[in-house]
């Protein structure tokens, strides 16, 4: 059994439980063809029994198998094998996003699958790398040390936007550290997410029940998750608000929790940014698969020496994005993943036009059948606004101008935000200046949307806790031991306390 049952026309997708695919006499709920509007796969809605299989698999295999005893080398073998096999898939799985989600094949091959790929070869290093310490100011007879221990079962929640990449850099991260895992797809993807763990599953190389996977929507599914006492660190990567409700329920239990969640990214543009390549990688950065992106660059705070050109040239270069079908090669807008999310963006564009924004490209798109949004740029939209406060996650880019470095400054930290943004100037000096006084966690230069899986990512305030990516990625699994050893045959506690002034 595999975890789409390939000869029906709606794929049938399953749980993932102990080392097998299994398919929860539930209800049942549906992903679909972002293009085509039909059915693309129906997947259990797992309950609270269907969640709790799922951990108590995890459970056991935490606590008595043999996955966090294992050499950090053989944790790394597996993980190599597992980013061998993805790569292969990678065609196969990249048109199954494409159709799941709208995602453009062209991003999705390259940020998606190579960049899952790059990021479980990573993990597989890191599980080689982990450290304790020790420190060297003790007596030299006395050893005191602290061990990197994996946490136990790791709840990996993850959003529809990515749903491999956003999946592998919770559980490579998990799986190098020694946890053992509960995957919950999205409700948008199950079938995407499924086919990920499918690849995992077919490679052989991973005990029964370090991997499991449950589908199903927040409510009963995550909440179920979230709830349950078995897991002991939750990941979860999605918006603000149901990551707030996730701390607040995981709080109950004291249970590790990271966040990754919205974001409302502000790009700089100051007067001597190389226009051309800024305007490029800004409107790209804006509108690529439909600006359902964490860090989509959703502001742009434009030096008013430069401000006409720039509404000029991001328009031009917005009326002639690549948009259409995810699976041409050529194409880098795609509709919206879904109904829901299109609904969301438009109400956020009427909203615009209510709170006075003009709209210079796009604007309301009537009623549409299909889910394909034309990209909207906004100029003169007051900050305060709610469009200017409030993330979106769809194709709408705001513009506003500024005349001085501290007006530039105070519009890019007016948001609860912290997640990207990024900085345009030839001036490497004023660069770094502001560099250090924008407010967000993730800050690109003269760039935008480079990422490795060497450096960590996160957010601050409300896009989230925690960090994904790197060694401090892997560090969220894990929870340091203390250990201390006295070799001395000469002390004795008995004397030590007695001592008015002890000296260990
Ligand atoms: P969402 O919060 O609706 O759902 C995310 C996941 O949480 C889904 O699997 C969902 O089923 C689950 N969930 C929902 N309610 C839950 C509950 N009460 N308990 C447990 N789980 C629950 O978000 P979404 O619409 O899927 O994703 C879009 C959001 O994700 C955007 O806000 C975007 O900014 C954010 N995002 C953040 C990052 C990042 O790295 N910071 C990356 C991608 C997406």
């Amino acid at each position: 059994m595999s975890a789409i049952e390939a000869d029906s026309r709606v794929k049938n997708v399953r749980n993932y439980v102990d080392g097998g695919w299994v398919d929860p006499k539930t209800e049942r709920f549906q992903s679909w063809n972002a293009v085509t509007g039909e059915p693309l796969a129906s997947a259990p809605v797992s309950g609270t029994a269907a969640v709790d299989a799922a951990v108590q698999a995890a459970r056991l295999a935490f606590d008595r198998g043999d996955w966090r005893w294992k050499k950090g080398s053989e944790r790394a073998a597996a993980l190599l094998t597992f980013a061998d096999a993805l790569a292969a898939r990678g065609r196969e799985i990249s048109e199954l996003i494409a159709y799941e989600m709208g995602k453009p094949i062209r991003v999705n091959m390259a940020r998606e699958i190579h960049g899952a790929v790059d990021k479980l070869r990573f993990f597989a290093g890191a599980a080689r790398l982990l450290e304790g310490q020790i420190t060297a100011v003790t007596a030299p007879e006395v050893w005191d040390m602290t061990l990197p221990e994996p946490l136990g079962v790791a709840a990996l929640i993850i959003p529809w936007n990515d749903p491999v990449d956003l999946a592998v850099r919770k559980l490579g991260a998990a799986l190098a550290a020694g946890c053992t895992t509960v995957v919950k797809s999205s409700e948008i993807t199950p079938a995407s997410t499924a086919a990920l763990i499918e690849v995992a599953h077919d490679c052989g190389v991973f005990p029964r029940g370090v991997i499991n996977l449950v589908h199903g929507p927040g409510d009963p599914t995550g909440e179920a998750l979230v709830a349950h006492p078995g897991v002991n660190k939750i990941s979860f990567t999605g918006s603000t608000a149901t990551g707030i409700r996730i701390m607040e329920r995981a709080a109950k239990r004291l249970a590790k929790v990271s966040l990754e969640c919205g974001g409302k990214f502000p790009a700089l543009i100051m007067p001597d940014a190389d226009l051309e390549r800024c305007l490029d990688a800004v409107t790209y950065g804006a509108f690529m698969y439909a600006g359902q992106s964490c860090t989509a660059c959703t502001r742009l705070i434009v030096h008013r020496s430069v401000y006409d050109r720039v509404v000029e040239g991001v328009v031009a270069r917005t009326k002639k994005l690549p948009s259409g079908n995810p699976l041409d090669p050529a194409v880098l807008v795609g509709p919206m993943a879904s109904r829901k999310q299109y609904d969301k963006a438009v109400s956020y564009i009427r909203l615009g036009l209510a709170e006075r924004g003009r709209a210079v490209a796009g604007g309301d798109p009537g009623d549409r059948k299909d889910l394909f949004l034309p990209p909207t740029v906004f100029v003169e939209l007051p900050a305060t606004s709610r469009l200017a406060q409030e993330e979106v996650f769809g194709p709408v880019l705001l513009i506003r101008g500024f005349d001085s470095e501290d007006e530039a400054l105070a519009m890019a930290n007016s948001t609860p935000y912290g997640l990207g943004g990024s900085i345009w100037s030839q001036d490497i000096s004023r660069a770094l200046r502001l560099a250090r006084r924008v407010d967000v966690a993730d800050l690109w230069i003269n760039t935008h949307y480079i990422r490795h899986a060497e450096t960590s990512f996160g957010g601050r305030h409300l896009s989230g806790i925690g960090r994904e990516l790197g060694m401090a990625g892997v560090e969220e699994y894990m929870s340091r031991k203390r250990i201390c050893i006295d070799t001395r045959s000469s002390f004795h506690l008995k004397d030590w306390f007695e001592t008015p002034e002890p000296a260990a």
